[in-house]
């Protein structure tokens, strides 16, 4: 039997790369996305997806492009079923953070837009692409059930005032994760909504100091900060069919950020 196949947007770096790694050690075949495939790329980021994942004997394509782009995100589209024919898990990964943080009152239109082509448009176009084509394989009767799974954020429902437009297009993406689960429940099709808290990556790196400070306040349960592969084996989990009855589930990796406490 065929190993089962998924695609990973922005896979080079972070939390992308940790989903990658295990999914890779669960038998997964990878395809796995960044911008671009610059021989720097090659030698430090993707490629290192590929050293590992290569230690699970498992298949690694790498792709490149913008997901806020049309043209490139139909050619991704092109080439990740060229390379296996089919693709059985797709997930959301691939996200920006604000290029600077400004207060609600003074952000910019143009940041709004990059957030919003990023973050959210760009994964909800993919996601109609690939969904259309998932829903072709289960008529076509597949060995896997296809699902979906979008990495969106606690900013989500976490209002930031000054990162405004990112929370807007996380809690956008999060309607889309709840819109796919409805429309594709018919076909069998899962789609999941998990959101990291702090996770230690290059997008948090410049503010390393403002949540070494929250979490020694206790801000979060689990007193540490999150690391890729935490959302990488959450990810494995509803991979691995552990969520079989829970479409449109929410799964937070947060170290307990969202618990009311009194
Ligand atoms: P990183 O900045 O470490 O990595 C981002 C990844 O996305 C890279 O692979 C990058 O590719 C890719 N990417 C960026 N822009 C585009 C684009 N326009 N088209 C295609 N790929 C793109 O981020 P993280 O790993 O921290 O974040 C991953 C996801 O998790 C994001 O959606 C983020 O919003 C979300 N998240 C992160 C949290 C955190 O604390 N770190 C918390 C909650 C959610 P390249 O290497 O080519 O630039």
């Amino acid at each position: 039997m065929r190993n089962p196949v998924a695609m990973i947007t922005g896979a080079s770096r972070g939390i992308g790369r940790g989903i990658a790694i295990e999914l890779a050690r669960h038998g997964y075949d990878i395809i796995g996305t960044a911008t671009r495939l610059t021989p720097e790329d090659r030698e430090r980021g993707l490629f290192e997806v590929r050293e590992r994942v290569d230690e699970f004997g498992v298949r690694f394509v790498p792709l490149a492009g913008d997901i806020g782009e049309t043209a490139d995100r139909n050619r991704l589209v092109e080439e990740a079923f060229a390379a296996f024919g089919h693709v059985d898990l797709l997930v959301n990964n691939a996200g920006v953070g604000l290029l600077q943080r400004l207060d609600i009152l003074e952000t910019t239109e143009e940041s709004f837009d990059r957030l919003i082509r990023i973050n959210l448009k760009g994964p909800f176009f993919l996601t109609q692409a690939i969904a259309n084509r998932m829903i072709g394989q289960v008529k076509a009767g597949t060995s896997y059930v296809p699902a979906i799974v979008f990495i969106t954020s606690i900013s989500s429902n976490t209002a930031s005032p000054n990162r405004a437009e990112y929370c807007v297009s996380k809690a956008g993406l999060s309607m889309a994760a709840q819109t796919f689960a409805v429309r594709l429940a018919e076909f069998g099709i899962n789609v999941y909504d998990v959101r990291p808290g702090i996770i230690a990556t290059d997008m948090t790196a410049p503010v390393t100091e403002k949540y070494d400070k929250l979490i020694a306040e206790g801000v979060l349960l689990q007193k540490r900060w999150g690391t890729p592969e935490d959302v990488g084996k959450a990810v494995a989990g509803l991979a691995k069919g552990y969520f079989q009855y829970s479409t449109g589930a929410v799964i937070e990796v947060g170290g307990g950020f969202s618990v009311l406490r009194l």
